[in-house]
This record gives C-alpha cells, structure tokens and sequence, in this order.
C-alpha cells in the first residue's frame, strides 16, 4: 500500500487540508479497478468505521500477491467537513463559508477528461478545490462507492438506473435492505458526477457489467462499533472479490437481494407542518397501512390540542428516522418508501 499526503492550500494564508489517499496496485490491467470513500459529510462515520477494518484486509491479500485490479481508498473525505466545530457540535454537511452541501455541486464532466478541472492550487474557494480533487481520484476508477449513512436508518444504497440490475451483487454483500434508484439528477452529488461520463456513453459502450457507482446509506450516525465495521469491512471485501477486484477463492457471494427498488419519486418525505416535539410512532424497518400514525408534533407540550399527528400517505416501508426529537417546521422527519408516486415528489436529490 502507498500513502499519498494531497495537500490543499486553504483560502487564506497560514492554513491547508491534508487528503490521505491509500492506494493498491492491481497485478492484472484488464481486473476491474475500484475507488472507495467515506466521510464526504464530515461526521458520517460508519463507512469509516468499515474503510478502517477493511485496509488490513487489502493489506494482507497484497502481501500475498492477491489484489488484482487498483483499488484507491480515502477514509476522511473532506477534511473541511472534519473540522467544523460550533458551539461544541460538530457540523460537517455544509460548508460554514458557502452553506453548499458538501455532497452536492461537483463538476458534471461529459467525458472521463479531467483535464478542464480546476487544480489543486487554482483560483478557486477550498471546497471547490477539494471536490475537483475528489473527482480526479474517483473518475479513473469502474467501481466508485461513496460510503455515507442516514440519521436513524436501514442500510441501503442509492442507485442509477443504468447500473441496474447489475449492482444487485453490492446490495447482497452489503446486506442492504432497499435501493433507491434515480434516472434525472442528484443535484450534482459526488455519485452524480462519477456516474456522469458513463451516462453520456451510448448504451453499448458503458460496460455497466464492469461498473458500480453509488452512495453507500450504511445505517445511522450512530451505528458505529467493532462489530458492524467489521462486517461492514467483509461486506465491501465480498463484493471487491466478486468484481474481481480481489482474489480470495476462499470467498464467495450469493446475489440474493430481494429488497425493494424504489424509484426517488415513491419515496414519501414526511416533513414537518409546525415545529416542536417529535414523538415517532414507527420504527425503522416497521411496514405500515396507508393511514397508519407515523409521528406526532407536540406543539404546545401539555395541551393534546396542539398536537400534529402525521399518517401514512401511502403503505410502505420505513426506511429512516430523522435522529431528533426537536423540530422545525419544514424539517424532514421520515423515509417511507411506497409503491407509487408520492403526491410531494419534486425533483433532484431528496434531501438539502
Ligand atoms: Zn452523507
């Protein structure tokens, strides 16, 4: 394994980020290459927890001849999103400076051409630099899997179309639940803007067999320990065996994910209508009737009157919980995933 220290000069003097990029060389140039990050949203960390147990494991099967196609690894994505700290928490989804999501925004190239991208030391914001660096690591790369999680959450993952069904295999090694699969635009998320280049391909030349790009949901914010980075680790590892990124005749996969596909538009966002208290009704993974009492508002604590209970629009799976228990009004509060088009659907990424 190398390491390689990347480092970016801040937006004013005195100042840099530091990008720790791991890369294993592939023995075998015609294996399939991958291209693994976690922490994009600075304090997501179950993919880190997973990127953390899986380096050992690439280690070892380089040690032992074993890796087959170049794998590039970077557990802390975003060193700015690392180090905002207010009022002793910690906020890492949009940058102080700018408030832009630090998931959102990235340059949507036509071609795998990197070369228009602004440089490392270009006349540009840290965040801007940061993400076209991100994008020149990642694009050279067939598998690019962008390790995040949700509030209170299942595990699943975020799909285009394109690559479906062929990535049913990641769903299986993960373990996912459920994939929501999109077709328009991600608001120029990370995994957009990998998935960008292939899209321009004509159908015949994309090689979706060989591909997999994604935002990898891994759980909640807390769903960080030993025992689920571990597994998490053997999850990727499965699937980079099975791509045959790795070579391990010791590992094997069953692709058997039955899980839901569902379209971003048959997501219900339970948002909500006033602000105060939220009591959930439902848990994570419950199935529920159309009409059946998701989460109550308490507006005015003490007097029922004010209480703003919210239903079902439609049967389906709870997917997420939002962490809090104090709300705005507007504030998401709930993942339902449906059959059929919500009434609320509205395009682009489903959350700010
Ligand atoms: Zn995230």
């Amino acid at each position: 394994m190398k390491t390689e220290t990347i480092q970016l000069a801040g937006d004013v003097p005195g100042n840099h980020i530091e990008l720790r990029v791991l890369r294993f060389a592939g023995k075998d140039e015609k294996a399939v290459t991958a291209y693994l990050q976690s922490s994009l949203h600075g304090s997501e960390l179950p993919g880190q927890a997973a990127l953390h147990f899986l380096i050992p494991m690439l280690e070892k099967a380089e040690r032992e001849g074993r890796i087959a196609g170049d794998i590039t690894v970077v557990p802390q994505a975003n060193p700015i999103g690392s180090a905002q700290w207010f009022s002793h928490q910690h906020l890492g989804r949009f940058e102080f400076f700018s408030n832009v999501n630090f998931n959102r925004s990235f340059p949507l190239l036509d071609t795998f051409d990197t070369s228009g991208l602004v440089s490392l030391d270009g006349p540009k914001p840290l965040a801007e630099r940061l993400k076209a660096q991100l994008l020149r690591l990642a694009l050279p790369h067939e598998i690019v899997l962008d390790l995040h999680c949700d509030d209170e959450s299942e595990n699943y993952l975020y799909i285009h179309q394109a690559f479906l069904p062929e990535m049913y295999d990641l769903a299986s090694s993960l373990g996912s639940t459920a994939i929501l699969s999109w077709n328009s635009t991600a608001d120029a998320a990370f995994e957009e803007a990998c998935a960008h280049p292939v899209l321009q391909l004509p159908d015949s030349k994309r090689d979706v067999k060989r591909r997999a790009v994604t935002t990898v949901e891994f759980r909640g914010l807390s769903d960080v320990d030993v025992a689920t980075g571990k597994a998490d680790a053997e999850g990727l590892y499965r699937f980079l065996v099975h791509r045959g990124v790795v070579i391990d005749a010791a590992v094997k996969l069953t692709v058997d994910f039955k899980g839901p596909v569902t379209p971003l538009e048959n997501v219900e966002m339970v948002r909500a209508p006033q602000g105060g208290m939220v009591l959930f009704h439902v848990n994570i993974g419950d199935e529920v009737e159309a009409g059946a009492k998701l989460v109550t508002v308490v507006t005015i604590p003490g007097d029922p009157s004010g209480d703003v209970t919210l239903t079902a629009p439609q049967a389906g799976r709870i997917l997420t919980r939002r962490s809090h228990r104090y709300t705005r009004r507007g504030d998401d509060l709930l993942k339902l995933l449906g059959s059929k088009r919500s009434e609320q659907a509205r395009p682009g990424s489903l959350e700010a």
